[in-house]
């Protein structure tokens, strides 16, 4: 894991960042589905926040999702899906599916996690359901 966690891509902190930079850094990706959109806030306990085009719900993730391309619906059905499954991005140890079809797989093999993560942040999900139920407006 920490040897996948060298090779990547990140960049060290450069010691002049500004604190707008700094700021930056801690913003938190928040997905519409109904948008196929992405939008960041400061990092926040919200686990779903108002989207601000559509004013649907958007739903909190980690900061390792990077959002697709608004157009690219298989991509946006396929993190839909991980999403349903109640995956946030957070860090595993297998990468994210690249399609749609290995979501049912991949939930599978990381249902006890998923089971950790639902009873470590209850409030959370209770507000990830309610949004995924709720109507289009
Ligand atoms: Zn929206």
């Amino acid at each position: 894991m920490a040897l996948r966690r060298d090779v990547g891509n990140r960049v060290p902190a450069a010691p002049a960042r500004t604190s707008a930079a700094a700021a930056a850094s801690y913003l938190h990706p928040y997905a519409c589905f109904r948008c196929r959109r992405s939008f960041k806030r400061a990092s926040t306990t919200a686990a779903v926040l108002t989207c601000p085009r559509c004013a649907g719900p958007a739903i909190g993730l980690t900061r390792k999702f990077k959002p697709p391309p608004h157009d690219d619906l298989k991509q946006w059905a396929k993190v839909e899906a991980l999403v349903r499954h109640g995956f946030l991005f957070w860090s595993l140890d297998e990468p994210y599916p690249e399609t749609l079809a290995e979501v049912p797989a991949f939930a599978a093999r990381h249902a006890d996690h998923l089971g950790r993560m639902r009873k470590a942040m209850p409030q959370a999900f209770v507000a990830i359901e309610a949004a995924k139920n709720r109507p289009p407006v």
